[in-house]
């Protein structure tokens, strides 16, 4: 079998290398749009359900050198004060890390691999592919450069499209989907050298819809001081959506004012922000979930099929699973076509279940709830507000839709 990726994100170079270790295919080319392999200084979050697929193409090790491992995930209303904190990956009962770590060293960790076992020449940059067209008995690709140049169509016998949020694929299928739908929230997000805060293996979740902040630790022990690189997210009501970009860069008097009075005795938020290496902005957009992704040799994976609200930490770990499970299909099924179709009947439902609740019960609800009861204001006695086994609730369905929790990732393990 020969396998057509076009895209070398975090979906398509993860395929890669689980098409790889199912032996199904005779070659595997990866299509890049970029010339070259841009470095964005900023984190992602993988949970353990992520880790689990790409511990399985042996990259635990090597992801966990370069990463940090939250212990506790903690909920703080916009005042600082703590509403409810829980352990968090392996301190969780997690067999798998939650790791928090630079794009560019996931990227880094992920590319490696795909140089080492499947060869730098089927890394292909410069290709953007711009379409594609099948028969009964291959796909054919068509690419463009980077100065619009026509190159050589390729074909393959499958094509996976992981080529993001703004797919060329997924618009040839469907042509008439329109502009993102945006929620009237822009993220703000920017990374900045600190001591650390709390245990310093802390992801902090703080305020609610209309302002929040989410703030971890992404690399450690960066120079003699014991200093962190510690990643933030600050997300904000607006009515205007930024442009849908992730390497635009962010203004801070666009978002800064609303933040400017967020010092609190465990972290001193606005001095962080206002010492930020560099500031990136995003809107909160997705789509609606598709029926279908898959027609004859070609699907959609990651973002290219269910681009999702930017929260929860999920739409990469999201692409990670999808990567795993085709790469198990390709070891099962003898028709890629097949593989394919069963690829999609497997994903397509998990996937939609949390674009649709990334939209209606974000996993800020937790301190939401508590702002809606004390309208905002400072609390004497959370226990007077809301109970610890309430909030342990909430955050629990949220973890289970989400495809995270605990009982779960064990149960898939044994499922195997
Ligand atoms: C602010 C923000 C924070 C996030 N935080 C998290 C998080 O903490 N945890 C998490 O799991 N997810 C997170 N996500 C989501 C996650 O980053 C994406 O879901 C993930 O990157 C999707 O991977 P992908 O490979 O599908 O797409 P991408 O990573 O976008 O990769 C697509 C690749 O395809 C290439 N390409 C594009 N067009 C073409 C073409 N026509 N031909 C060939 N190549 C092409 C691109 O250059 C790129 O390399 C976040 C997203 C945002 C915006």
């Amino acid at each position: 079998m020969e396998v057509i990726i076009t895209g070398g994100g975090i979906a398509g170079l993860t395929l890669a290398l689980a098409t790889h270790a199912s032996g199904a295919a005779k070659r595997i080319r990866i299509f890049e749009a970029a010339p070259d392999i841009r470095a964005l200084g900023v984190g992602i979050n993988l949970g353990p359900h992520a880790i689990k697929e790409l511990s399985a193409l042996g990259l635990e090790d090597a992801l966990v050198a370069a990463s940090c491992q939250p212990q506790d995930y903690a909920f703080f209303t916009r005042h600082g004060q703590l509403v409810y904190r829980e352990p968090w990956g392996k301190a969780a009962g997690h067999q798998w890390p939650h790791i928090s770590i630079l794009r560019s060293e996931l990227h880094r960790v992920l590319l490696d691999a795909v140089n080492e076992r499947i060869g730098g020449a089927n890394f292909i940059t410069a290709h953007r592919c711009v379409g594609v067209e099948q028969s009964e008995v291959n796909v054919t690709a068509h690419f463009a450069g980077p100065d619009n140049a026509v190159r050589a169509p390729q074909s393959g016998d499958v094509l996976i499209a992981c080529d993001g949020i703004h797919s060329v694929v997924r618009a040839q299928f469907y042509r008439d989907e329109g502009p993102f739908a945006y929620r009237g929230t822009n993220l703000w997000r920017g990374v900045t050298r600190r001591q650390p805060f709390l245990t310093g293996r802390s992801i902090a979740r703080i305020g609610a819809r209309h302002s929040t902040m989410i703030i971890y630790p992404i690399r450690n022990n960066i120079d003699a001081a014991g200093n962190q690189l510690v990643n933030w997210v600050a997300e904000i009501e607006r009515e205007v959506a930024v442009p849908v970009d992730w390497s635009k860069p962010g203004q801070l008097e666009d978002f800064y004012p609303v933040y400017q009075d967020w010092s609190f005795d465990w972290l001193d938020a606005a001095e962080m922000i206002r010492s930020a290496e560099q500031i990136l902005s995003y809107p909160m957009v997705d789509r609606d979930p598709l029926k279908r992704w898959t027609f004859g040799r070609v699907t959609l994976m990651g973002d290219a099929a269910h681009p999702m609200y930017p929260q929860g930490g999920n739409g990469g770990a999201q692409a990670i699973i999808d990567a795993a499970t085709l790469g198990r299909l390709f070891e099962t099924e003898s028709d890629p076509a097949a593989a394919l179709k069963a690829y999609e009947a497997t994903r397509l439902p998990a996937t939609s279940r949390i674009v649709l609740q990334n939209r209606s019960a974000p996993p800020n609800v937790i301190v939401d709830t508590v702002e809606q009861r004390t309208g905002g204001k400072r609390f004497e006695k959370l226990e007077d507000v809301i109970t610890q086994d309430e909030l342990r609730g909430i955050f629990e369905r949220y973890q289970k839709v989400a495809g995270y929790h605990v009982t779960q990732i064990a149960q898939s393990q044994a499922q195997r």
